[in-house]
């Protein structure tokens, strides 16, 4: 076994967190915690971080792949289920702490492990390789930024596809397209286009229904580069803006824009929400902002830290979060406005450059 892991120093941090349960083996189930710690991209592989080494188990049809990419990990391939492979291999013994993430372990896995290895203690562990996760280093943040660069040049080529008539989801279709000649590996999520009444649903996603004169129009999409993902939400208005409309757009931006001026090292996650909420809040529309500020970004497009009122994460350099506050009125439309940005010491790095004032189309 090697001694030197591509990703040591995340494996190294796991280890410190994990001594927290009195464990020193950690299995991995979820696929993006497993190539955040192995860098393998494959569809199915379980990873068991020991004291001293990790081994992948995945199918042969990564075979190759798995050896290539997990740096420093044992490789054992199977044609069978990798559960039973776990047993065959004796990688789990009796008399072992195991910790796994309960947030991401299917529930029908965890039975057949528990059927399978009745002498092991399982101690579920909650977000620890999230939480490791949530502070990015150079290369995370590059691969980010280059997703980013590849949506906002997408973004800037549809507003010419944006007119009357054009369907939601030929739009989303359009978007999907040029991230990918542009080098993105693919969608980081279903494209949200929304537009007239359907802009009040926050997660509105691209329907069958054409754009007119008067809508509102959000589109929120993203892609991913080497699993790393964008994620940008911009609103315009087709033909001619209703004052409500704008009134709002200008509400939501300034929301915005004084939210991410608060976002920097040591300062609570929640207080940035506070800001956006305040300024919404102050204006009358309160109620129509019920979602969280923001989330992190990284090889999910859901990631710690949270910027929302719950939370209780301190912001840290490395970070890389989403600032979205949005206003949404049934029966009228809505507006949100998503920028991704780097926490650091000082002033935020913003990484979405897209523009932000009101385009009318
Ligand atoms: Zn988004
Ligand atoms: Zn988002």
């Amino acid at each position: 076994m090697s001694t030197t892991p591509f990703f040591i120093h995340r494996i190294q941090k796991l280890h410190q967190r994990l001594e927290t349960f009195k464990s020193e083996t950690m299995l991995v189930t979820s696929l993006p915690q497993l190539q955040y710690l192995s860098g393998f991209t494959g569809s199915n592989g379980i990873g068991i971080v020991l004291r001293s080494g990790a081994i992948l188990v995945t199918d042969y049809r990564y075979a190759s792949q798995a050896r290539d990419q997990a740096k420093g990990w044992d490789v054992v391939i199977t044609t069978g289920d990798l559960i039973d492979e776990l047993k065959k291999k004796k990688i789990l013994r009796s008399g072992m702490r195991v910790a796994f993430d309960e947030n991401t372990l299917v529930y029908s896995r965890f039975a057949k492990l528990r059927q399978n290895f009745p002498g092991v203690k399982f101690i579920p562990v909650g977000m620890v390789i999230e939480e490791i996760a949530a502070v990015k280093d150079d290369d995370e943040i590059s691969k980010i930024r280059k997703a980013t660069e590849i949506s906002d040049k997408v973004f800037a080529e549809i507003l010419s596809f944006l007119k009357p008539g054009v369907r939601e989801a030929d739009i989303a279709a359009e978007i999907t397209y040029r991230q990918r000649r542009y080098g993105a590996d693919g969608d980081a999520f279903d494209t949200i286009i929304a537009s007239g009444v359907r802009s009040a649903l926050p997660h509105g996603k691209a329907s069958a229904k054409l754009l007119e004169n008067g809508d509102l129009v959000t589109i929120d999409f993203g892609c991913t580069v080497s699993g790393y993902v964008s994620d940008i939400t911009r609103t315009v208005i087709i033909g001619k803006a209703k004052p409500e409309a704008k009134k709002i757009y200008a509400i939501v931006l300034e929301a915005q824009q004084r939210a991410i001026d608060a976002v920097r090292a040591g300062v609570k996650a929640r207080a940035v929400d506070g800001v956006a909420r305040a300024i919404i809040q102050k204006k009358g529309y309160g109620k129509y902002f019920r979602h969280s500020l923001g989330h992190g970004i990284g090889l999910m497009v859901h990631e710690q830290p949270r910027l929302a009122r719950q939370s209780r994460a301190i912001l840290e350099p490395g970070n890389v979060v989403t600032v979205e506050p949005g206003i949404y009125i049934p029966g009228f439309g809505g507006v949100r406005i998503e920028d991704d940005v780097v926490v650091t010491g000082g002033y935020c790095t913003i990484l979405t450059t897209s523009p932000k004032e009101l385009f009318i189309l």
